[in-house]
């Protein structure tokens, strides 16, 4: 099964990603880790995608829809794949049916009045768990792996406006894109704890 993972910054998208390739054994590819490495990592492409991380912008989309399209075509991504933060717009979302075959768009939402605070409070691991920081109790290390937590440089508030605005003008179309090919399906990412909102989505993975 082939998945798209639709939702603002901060639905819940990167963890209920891990939970579901954990259970499912689905193969989860986010643009947003690919682009994080590669700025790590000092490539041309980080170079280029840093400046409109930075900004709260999206990455232009030749190289973004270069870099998932060369992605589906290793072998992992045989068996089937997530896609967590692509497509984020509508020529994205027309590019990626012409070189894949997406079976289900999960949309988590989440209200906007809940977003600006889950995203500047949130603390990330590099094996991709995340926490709030409301919930650490002054802890500064994952309880997955052990390893420091940080903040991404991107979850500031004046860059999370920015990532919110690109959100509900550009993505957000993309409901009804998928809803019009009959491929769309909600959860409530707002109410309840992960482990709710995971149920909800497992009922709908296990139809
Ligand atoms: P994310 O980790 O999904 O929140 O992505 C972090 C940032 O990477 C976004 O704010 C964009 O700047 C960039 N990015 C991630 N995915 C895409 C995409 N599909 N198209 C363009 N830019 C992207």
């Amino acid at each position: 099964m082939n998945i798209v993972l639709l939702g603002a910054p901060g639905a819940g998208k990167g963890t209920q990603a891990s939970k579901i390739s954990e259970k499912y054994n689905l193969l989860h590819i986010s643009t947003g880790d690919i682009f994080r490495a590669n700025i790590k990592g000092g490539t041309e492409i980080g170079k280029l995608a840093k400046s409109f991380i930075d900004a709260g912008k999206l990455v232009p989309d030749e190289v973004t829809c270069d870099i998932v399209k060369d992605r589906l075509t290793w072998d992992d991504a045989k068996s089937g794949y997530m896609l967590d933060g692509f497509p984020r717009n509508l020529y994205q979302a027309q590019e990626l049916d012409k070189f894949a075959k997406i079976d289900l768009c999960l949309n988590i939402e989440v209200d906007e009045s809940l977003l600006m605070d889950r995203i500047c409070g949130r603390r990330v691991c590099q094996c991709g768990e995340s926490y709030h920081v409301s919930r650490l109790n002054g802890k500064t290390t994952c309880a997955k792996c052990g390893k420091e937590l940080y903040r991404r440089a991107d979850d500031n508030p004046q860059t999370v406006k920015s990532r919110l605005d690109t959100y509900n003008t550009q993505t957000a179309p993309l409901v009804d894109y998928y809803k019009a090919q009959g491929k769309l399906k909600t959860v409530d990412g707002g109410k309840g704890s992960i482990d709710d909102i995971f149920a909800e989505i497992c009922k709908i993975l296990n139809k």
